[in-house]
């Protein structure tokens, strides 16, 4: 289950309120992808779902109930971040290890867990690698795996691949989509780039200083955008 719902969520940082009361659900399984400019508020909504920042007011639900004050490690979520955060002096299976560890699930689970993401992402012959010896794209598949294990009711990424060179993100992008049909969980995906918005959504969230200008498919977004913004971050022929 991954059921996102955010009613009347706001976000003030001081005196500057960045999100307006803001409404979207989310439906469980669905790929959604936060798309805008630099500053219009993607990284701040995620991290309200996540809860790694406190909303100002409104409500988050998961699955129907109220996670509003529900702390990040108990939300279910999983979140990927682009500067991939892997520890450097652990091996590729410590790291996919630790947040399970973390969470204190036993040996045998952990290595079933891990063989399965290892699997997955194509690892298997890493595993015993440390993050330095492995390329760019083998890392940002180390940092996915670890959100894998804890099997969570939806993937939040933050322009995971930002850090990549142009071919290796089509590559990405493929694999991500693959992993989200095989899946079939929840992923709330950011990013300023329109045709990783377009290729990857099932539903498509326009963000513009913090409000969304408009929700839909990339083929209702492509043939009706609501306005001339909407128009031209998407591409649609005028
Ligand atoms: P995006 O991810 O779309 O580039 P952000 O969510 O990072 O945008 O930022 C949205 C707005 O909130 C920006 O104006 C940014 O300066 C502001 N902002 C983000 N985080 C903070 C913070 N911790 N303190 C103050 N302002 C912030
Ligand atoms: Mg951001």
């Amino acid at each position: 289950m991954g059921q996102i719902k955010l009613n009347q969520v706001t976000k003030s940082f001081g005196d500057v309120e960045v999100i307006p009361p803001l409404d979207l659900t989310i439906e469980d399984g669905e790929f959604a992808v936060f798309v805008g400019p630099s500053g219009c508020g993607k990284s701040t909504l995620l991290r309200l779902i996540a809860g790694l920042e406190d909303i100002t007011s409104g409500h988050i639900e998961i699955d129907g109930k109220d996670a509003t004050n529900v702390p990040p490690a108990k939300r279910g979520l999983a979140m990927v971040f682009q500067s991939y955060a892997l520890y450097p002096h652990m091996s590729v299976r410590k790291n996919i290890a630790f947040p399970m560890k973390m969470a204190g699930i036993d040996e045998a689970e952990q290595q079933r867990r891990i063989d399965a993401a290892a699997k997955a992402l194509n690892l298997t012959d890493y595993l015993d690698r440390r993050p330095g010896q492995l390329s760019g794209g083998q890392r940002q598949r180390v940092a996915i795996g670890r959100a894998i294990v804890r099997e969570p009711a939806a993937f939040l990424f933050d322009e995971p691949l930002s850090n990549l060179d142009a071919a290796l993100r089509v590559g990405m992008r493929l694999e991500i989509s693959e992993l989200h049909k095989r899946l079939e969980t929840t992923m709330i995906y950011v990013t300023h780039d329109q045709v990783e918005a377009m290729t990857m959504a099932d539903k498509i969230v326009v963000l513009r200083a913090g409000h969304i200008e408009q929700v839909g498919s990339p083929l209702e977004l492509y043939h009706s955008p609501r306005n001339e913004f909407v128009a031209g971050f998407i591409g649609s022929p005028k």
